[in-house]
């Protein structure tokens, strides 16, 4: 007799929207909200997908596109504003645009 465990159960549907290594990296289970910032510092945090696109925490949590899956976290710590690939929210680095004041 074939039993699946939990893991092949998982393991059948390899085009999961947000890899596993995403969640591994923010300490979430699969399942619960991803975070927008980190929980030390408040640091903005940004989730890219396969084709670099940039998927705000909100949007990351219930995102399902699989044909464009999230690969990657980052914390955003300097520059111009970003804007979310789903809902076109802004997404402000942690300590804001560069400034280029010299002079
Ligand atoms: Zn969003």
């Amino acid at each position: 007799m074939f039993v699946l465990s939990s893991d092949n159960a998982m393991s059948c549907n390899d085009a999961l929207a947000v890899s596993d290594k995403v969640y591994a990296m923010m300490g979430v289970e699969r399942g619960h909200s991803l975070p927008s910032y980190t929980s030390i510092g408040s640091y903005t945090i940004v989730y890219l997908t396969a084709h670099d696109e940039t998927v705000c925490g909100k949007c990351a949590t219930r995102y399902d596109d699989d044909s464009d899956p999230i690969t990657f976290a980052s914390t955003y710590d300097e520059g111009d504003s970003l804007y979310c690939a789903v809902c076109e929210g802004e997404i402000e680095s942690s300590y804001g645009p560069l400034e280029n004041e010299e002079g």
